[in-house]
């Protein structure tokens, strides 16, 4: 058991988990903005993308970086700075840390050396598609990306059909006119909803059933970031 009070002594060290925007850069909090300011150190996914945000609010705080490939001895590194009394900033490219993004594993590293873990409120894709698309938000399902290989897809698709909740997938505009053909294979007459772009000047949805919306995107020439919402069974 472990249980966190997360503001009681509040000269401990922390990792906090700092959401930054998905698009429009007016979408990140003042508190956001106070612990990159007040951190120790940034660890970012991607330390020059990271670097243009910090530039755009002045802030100077020192970067390292930080990605799903991050090595046990670098993450047992940040921990040990917490535990020293560092405050540790831990950001994505854009939206939540790890939800579809790194992060999870200096959650787990941290909790298991008793570190505080901090997590601020903030942008994320699939809850503002979510809310956009129209369809039931009383349950729904975060997938995230699909596999890549259509039989994995099929298959990963297939043991969603039963779920009742809204299901929210991330796709990549590579991939989304043959997931939305896969997508029509299983789901057959359900409404769905892709919002592209969310927060970005060309930001869209495009809402209806999945016949309609896979003759949408043959007509299309597909560009941007792309969520797809799916009514539940
Ligand atoms: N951590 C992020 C979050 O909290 O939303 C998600 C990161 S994941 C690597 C990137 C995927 O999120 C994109 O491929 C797309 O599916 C979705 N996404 C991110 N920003 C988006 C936007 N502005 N509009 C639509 N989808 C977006």
């Amino acid at each position: 058991m472990n249980i966190q009070k997360s503001f009681e002594h509040n000269q401990d060290g922390a990792i906090y988990l700092v959401p930054t925007p998905i698009g429009n850069l007016e979408d990140i909090t003042y508190r956001a903005l106070n612990i990159l300011k007040e951190a120790t150190v940034i660890a970012a996914e991607d330390t020059r993308n990271t670097k243009k945000l910090l530039n755009h609010f002045d802030i100077h705080t020192p970067l390292t970086s930080y990605h799903e490939y991050t090595k046990k001895e670098k993450i047992e590194h940040l921990i040990n700075q917490a535990q020293n009394g560092a405050l540790i900033a831990v950001v994505s490219d854009a939206g939540m840390p790890a939800i579809s993004d790194p992060g999870v594993a200096i959650v787990e590293a941290a909790l298991e050396q008793h570190v505080k873990v901090i997590v601020l409120p903030g942008a994320n894709a699939a809850l503002t598609a979510l809310v956009g698309s129209g369809l039931a938000t009383d349950q729904f399902y975060f997938y995230g990306f699909l596999p890549r290989k259509k039989k994995e897809k099929l298959n990963a698709l297939n043991n969603l059909k039963q779920i009742p909740a809204t299901l929210i997938f991330y796709e990549s505009p590579f991939r989304i006119k043959d997931t939305l053909e896969v997508l029509q294979e299983v789901f057959g007459k359900r409404k769905v909803t892709l919002a592209r772009e969310l927060t970005k000047r060309f930001e869209e949805y495009i809402r209806g059933s999945i016949d309609e919306v896979v003759s949408w995107v043959k007509e299309e020439d597909l560009k941007g970031e792309f969520v797809i919402v799916v009514e539940g069974a």
